[in-house]
């Protein structure tokens, strides 16, 4: 059972808060399971603030306990909500996040989301001293200073069973299909997709092209017997997906279609790879805040886990890995 006082087994417990802004991204839960098992472990008190900074306003914020996670490790999405709040952008609505926290005597959060999110908490904790740690989350992977995003594993293979899909028709039906991937302006996604399902075509913002470029060399390829087409495109790209199908309808000459993947690469059964990076953030947050870390986003890079400050990951635009772009044609 929880206790609501303020001390567990005669020592006194710390109370510490996790919650989901922004996109949600599958991962989410095997973080919210980890934040709750580990903290209790470490005699904390842990609690979930629903709605992201909305529910921190209005207070939806309640103590957890290990039944509130059973079952949830397979889900995707969050148990616990998530959400955009126009609100928590005016200090008033600040002030009044930071009194709910201190009549549940919480010291320290833990924030799922993208640096949307970060800009805000930096700004809370400027006001108000909240230590937080943010876990980088979001299927774009375009946060500034971490090789890797909560979320991207589970939405590349979501995009890897639907373009194999997408395949299949392709080649029965001689089709050339444009496949439009979410991203934002950051064109990871598609790339990765591209380089993982043998496409004929990627379009990325990072990549200037003309589709002129490809003409002759497609061309060539439909006179020497190919029946059909992948194009793999970020939504992030200077053309709409409806006018690289028309590209292929009128100059390479192959009827097209256009399959926008949508919010399906947000969703579903988080992969082993997420699972366990959701385990490795959380509980290295977890230990940050414990050892007096103040105010930071915990990155995973090559070399390892990375603590940095949120002008890190805020302040610039995330670069795509050099050696990826390399590859693209
Ligand atoms: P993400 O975290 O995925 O980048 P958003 O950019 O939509 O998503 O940000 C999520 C939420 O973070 C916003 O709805 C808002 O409540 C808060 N936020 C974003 N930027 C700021 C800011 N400059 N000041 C205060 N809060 C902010």
């Amino acid at each position: 059972m929880v206790k609501s006082n303020n001390f567990r087994d005669g020592y006194n417990m710390k109370n510490i808060a996790i919650l989901c802004s922004g996109g949600d991204v599958s991962g989410m839960n095997p973080a919210i399971k980890q934040f709750v098992d580990y903290t209790l472990d470490k005699g904390m008190q842990p609690y979930f603030v629903y709605d992201g900074y909305e529910g921190l306003i209005d207070d939806k914020i309640t103590p957890a306990n290990y039944s509130d996670v059973a079952g949830i490790m397979t889900r995707g999405g969050t148990k616990i909500g998530s959400a955009r709040s126009i609100r928590f952008k005016e200090a008033s609505y600040r002030a009044q996040a930071k009194a709910n926290l201190d009549k549940h005597e919480i010291e320290m959060l833990v924030v799922l989301g993208g640096d949307g999110s970060f800009r805000g908490l930096h700004k809370f904790y400027e006001e108000h001293k909240i230590k937080f740690c943010g876990i980088p989350s979001t299927i774009d992977n375009d946060i500034n200073g971490t090789d890797y995003c909560l979320g991207v594993d589970t939405a590349l293979n979501i995009i890897k069973t639907s373009v194999d899909a997408i395949r299949d028709t392709a080649s029965s039906f001689s089709r050339a299909f444009v496949i439009e991937t979410m991203g934002r302006d950051c064109g990871y996604l598609a790339l990765v997709t591209h380089l993982t399902s043998g496409s004929e075509l990627c379009l990325i913002p990072e990549h200037p092209y003309s589709l002129k470029d490809y003409e002759d060399e497609f061309k060539k390829q439909m006179k020497n017997g190919r029946r059909y087409f992948l194009a793999i495109v970020s939504e992030g790209i200077k053309e709409d997906s409806n006018e690289i199908a028309k590209w292929f309808e009128e100059r390479i000459g192959i009827e097209s279609r256009v399959s926008v993947l949508g919010h399906i690469q947000r969703g579903g059964n988080p992969t082993v790879k997420d699972r366990l990076l959701a385990y490795q953030f959380v509980t290295k947050a977890v230990d940050a805040l414990l050892d007096g870390k103040e105010e930071s986003v915990i990155c995973y890079e090559k070399s390892g886990f990375n603590f940095k400050s949120i002008e890190e990951v805020t302040s610039k635009i995330k670069e795509l890995d050099n050696e990826l772009l390399s590859y693209l044609r």
